[in-house]
């Protein structure tokens, strides 16, 4: 499909009416930029996470896990700088009051109306709470807003209890919290979202190996999740744009509808975050090299993704129109293994065996944990169609010839074409298609 421009109000037209996405609290108008999973958009939420569990984490013997709690003491945000430099510059327009970053408007004028805008001025991004029952300055707590931080306060706890060796990562996923000036483009940028990151630590010395090594880790991975290549690229930081921690940083972007925008920062972190919690704490979390006897700060190179922004990328990129027997389609192109259901059974027609046949195949197909859903409603066609809508690669239909041979109809959503296979051999033949 060669036009793009419109893709983000369809797929947040179709997210709702299928069950993807839906606004916050929608009944009661919402609440800005703060989003809900539908039934498909938990599956492919949960996808993406387990997926980048399994390859960061599971398969791997140098990195370990952890789970922070989203509330922590307020000293962690001093240290870490967020409290001094997590802001944005705020512009307010004279005119219609709307509000922005000014980093994201080109020159003096509102993009709005054209009204003028305001001085900036600096606006910090955590959402600031209280804990017990006073509001005083005494008991203010942040809601985090990444989930790097727990990872480095508990890097001494976490090294001493696995026994990992430098170079060795720690791994997190979270939710985490910013009072975003400017938001918008669906979920991109939203207040609340889901994290998952990678602090590798490793000796200063080996610091630029590593960061090359994650780069590419982590570009390759989102072309395993059926990401076109082509819509992905790496865009290192102008020394201007760098985070108050970060040495070098590169992006991995998406060419989403609106535009190239960051999907994941790969960022050389130096030993910003550990000397700075040393100091503060006065706790020494050094690293003691168990062969040199050499007690130093690791350096870390992050890899900083976000779980919302991977869905709504494989949302997009997978969304695409075509033409079906003179008829328009609107389909998503998922990969197999990233689709949310992933086949679909229909009885041809509500007579003879058919319904319960093939309500016995889906119970065995779901048997095996594959999301598959039964449909007698409407025409076969309609039923392709729904199913296309929501990128389900394959639709079976048990039709008069399955009581005679015990064979069903495989239809693919992409080349449309249907094979006969028999039962017996329905799951094997999934099972290669949906485990690539
Ligand atoms: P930006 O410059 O776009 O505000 P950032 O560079 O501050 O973003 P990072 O701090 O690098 O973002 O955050 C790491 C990752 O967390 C991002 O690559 C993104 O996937 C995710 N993320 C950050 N902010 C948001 C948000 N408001 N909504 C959704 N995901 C986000």
């Amino acid at each position: 499909m060669q036009d793009r421009s419109g893709v983000m109000e369809k797929l947040a037209s179709l997210g709702k009416r299928k069950g993807f996405i839906f606004r916050s609290s929608e009944i009661y108008g919402g609440l800005g930029s703060t989003w809900d999973y539908g039934p498909l958009g938990v599956e492919l939420k949960r996808t993406v996470t387990e997926r980048w569990w399994t390859d960061v984490v599971a398969k791997r013997e140098d990195v370990v896990g952890m789970d922070a709690a989203i509330l922590m003491n307020p000293k962690v945000w001093e240290a870490s700088g967020h409290v001094d430099s997590f802001q944005d510059p705020l512009v307010e327009c004279g005119q219609c009051r709307r509000r922005f970053r000014q980093d994201h408007v080109e020159g003096d004028v509102c993009p709005e109306c054209g009204g003028p805008l305001s001085e900036p001025r600096m606006f910090n991004l955590m959402f600031k709470t209280f804990i017990g029952p006073l509001e005083d300055e005494g008991s203010v707590a942040y809601l985090r807003p990444e989930t790097a931080q727990g990872i480095f306060v508990n890097f001494r706890n976490v090294q001493e209890a696995s026994r990992q060796k430098i170079p060795f990562g720690i791994a997190q996923i979270g939710k985490a919290f910013r009072n975003e000036i400017t938001v918008g483009n669906f979920t991109f940028r939203s207040r609340e979202f889901e994290q998952m990151e990678l602090e590798w630590f490793c000796h200063p010395d080996e610091a630029g190996q590593w960061f090359e090594y994650w780069l590419q880790a982590r570009f390759d991975w989102y072309i395993s999740l059926g990401v076109a290549r082509e819509h992905l690229r790496l865009r290192p930081h102008e020394p201007d744009e760098l985070a108050h921690y970060a040495k070098v940083c590169q992006d991995i972007e998406y060419e989403f509808p609106f535009g190239w925008s960051e999907l994941e920062g790969i960022a050389d972190r130096g030993t910003y975050d550990l000397d700075q919690h040393l100091e503060l704490s006065g706790k020494d979390i050094r690293y003691l090299d168990p062969n040199t006897h050499e007690r130093y700060v690791p350096v870390v190179i992050e890899s900083s993704g976000g779980i919302d922004r991977t869905v709504l990328t494989l949302l997009a990129d997978a969304y695409d129109e075509d033409e079906v027997e003179g008829e328009e389609r609107m389909l998503l192109r998922f990969a197999p293994h990233i689709a949310p259901i992933k086949a679909a059974v229909f009885p041809l027609v509500k007579r003879e065996e058919m319904p319960e046949t093939a309500r016995r195949i889906v119970e065995e197909l779901r048997a095996r944990a594959w999301n598959v859903l039964y449909d007698e409603g409407g025409s076969i066609g309609r039923r392709y169609r729904r199913m296309d809508e929501v990128g389900t690669p394959f639709c079976i239909t048990v039709d008069g010839q399955t009581a005679e041979d015990q064979t069903v109809t495989v239809r693919d959503r992409d080349t449309l074409v249907q094979e006969r296979v028999s039962i017996d051999s329905l799951a094997g033949h999934l099972s290669e298609r949906l485990n690539p």
